[in-house]
């Protein structure tokens, strides 16, 4: 075959979101992850722009993971004639699944709302894609299983490794001709409520590794502690405790953890309920797929039960309207859609509401604004003041801070030819970038959007 390998950056190049990357060979054309961008108006927009590659010479799309930001472009691949097969392991596909079809929901719900609101400036806006979209690209799916070779043509191969951070998520590593070429994906954390540790690469000749914290290192704090005192400061308020949560793994631990502080009497039996349609589908994976979590049977069936479960929008009002105090626990998880923006809508401008942000809330975000100190919060056109109490818990965070990262790359046995450092913000990028020079002296190269490599094979 012959000696060079193109790379082409096409997201999470100098930014967290929008995660793919064109491999061109001449057996295969291998596309790894196929995310959406998220965040700043002006990347999402990048989102309605077809790439800038010739889509149908791509031969076959391989997944680390479920989430919206590696899977959420699929659909857009296909209208741009996209038509093999997509990989992944079995709970990465379920995921997907999931993700994909809310995804198409609320695109289309919110192309319809904006055309009867009029409050578009695109007549008439339409949905990024449908769930009829959504359906035929799950139709592309195909289950691979964790730790085993796939043969893509002669001279390439890959496989899927366990990586923690969801339910389903792996690194990718890719064989073509002699060299191993290594997509991190997502690295989990170590000492997960629900995952096991992430695996480490043994090898790699070309590593493309995420660097969302690369600048930053979670803050030691025990999670049960700080989350026991705002659940007691809620009751002691008589309001509401509203934690937008990520409907994939966070939504879950934090059931556990719940669950486990009500058990261990730390805390007493107020209210919680769980208002995440996609939440409850992902907890029937944690079901489908008991080998990739920690979680007992026993244990899943009490943490279920602990909580309500919210079926529909009417109990969404029921529950707003439910007087005591209570913990709410809704999507999205940086408050960009999902049901926790009609639980905010109602409550932000009261002082007894406390909002809890659990994870990485990007640029652009809602959540990001309340991280920093908002004063008021626009939901579908209109402004609402933000009287309500915004704390943080960064520790629960389900991606690798620097020194976990670190840690993942030190059982390669070799000095990796090229490092691409992906999936981070400018600052984390370049800090990872030096201290990855200072402890192993590698030197990693940081892309930009649409950069292309030629790395030898
Ligand atoms: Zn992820």
């Amino acid at each position: 075959m012959e000696k060079f390998v193109k790379i082409n950056f096409l997201g999470a190049a100098g930014v967290v979101t929008g995660s793919k990357f064109l491999i061109e060979t001449s057996e295969k054309n291998i596309l790894i992850d196929c995310g959406m961008f998220q965040g700043l108006k002006a990347l999402r927009e990048l989102n309605w722009e077809d790439l800038p590659i010739d889509v149908s010479s791509i031969d076959v799309v391989v997944l680390t993971h479920g989430h919206l930001d590696h899977v959420g472009y699929l659909p857009r691949l296909l209208k741009q004639g996209f038509k093999g097969k997509i990989k992944g392991t079995a709970p990465t596909l379920a995921i997907a699944e999931i993700i994909l079809k809310d995804s198409a929901k609320i695109h289309e719900e919110e192309a319809n709302k904006a055309n009867k609101e009029k409050y578009t400036k695109h007549s008439p806006a339409l949905p990024f894609y449908t769930i009829k979209d959504a359906e035929n690209t799950i139709k592309q799916f195909e289950v691979e299983l964790e730790d085993k070779w796939v043969q893509l043509s002669e001279h390439i191969a890959f496989r899927f490794q366990y990586n923690g951070h969801i339910i389903g998520a792996t690194f990718i590593e890719l064989d073509i001709n002699e060299k191993r070429f290594v997509f991190s994906g997502d690295i989990g954390r170590k000492n997960d409520y629900l995952l096991s540790d992430p695996k480490k690469p043994e090898w790699a000749d070309v590593l493309f590794i995420e660097s969302t914290y690369g600048n930053k290192l979670h803050p030691v704090e025990n999670i049960e502690d700080v989350l026991t005192e705002i659940i007691l400061e809620t009751i002691h308020k008589k309001g509401n405790l509203i934690i937008p949560s990520f409907a994939v793994e966070r939504l879950q631990t934090l059931m556990f953890i719940l669950w486990k502080l009500y058990q261990k009497n730390r805390i007493p039996n107020i209210p919680i309920f769980v208002d995440s349609p996609m939440g409850n589908n992902v907890l029937d994976v944690f079901k489908r797929f008991p080998k990739w979590h920690k979680l007992s049977s026993e244990d899943y069936t009490a943490m279920c039960n602990h909580v309500n479960i919210i079926q529909s929008y009417k109990e969404t009002w029921e529950t707003i309207d439910d007087k005591r105090s209570k913990i709410i626990i809704a999507g999205s998880g940086m408050v960009t859609g999902g049901r926790v923006l009609t639980y905010l809508k109602q409550l932000i401008d009261e002082p007894s509401t406390t909002v809890l942000l659990v994870g990485y809330q990007a640029e652009g975000t809602r959540g990001r604004q309340l991280q920093e100190g908002a004063h008021e919060i626009r939901f579908f056109g209109k402004y609402y003041p933000v009287k309500a109490t915004i704390k943080n818990i960064e520790s629960l965070s389900a991606h690798a801070d620097q020194k976990d990262l670190l840690d993942w790359v030190s059982d390669i046995k070799n000095v990796p030819e090229h490092v691409y450092l992906i999936h981070g913000e400018p600052a984390s990028l370049d800090a990872f970038r030096v201290k990855l020079k200072a402890v192993y002296n590698w030197n990693a190269t940081i892309p930009k959007l649409t950069d292309v490599s030629k790395v030898l094979v």
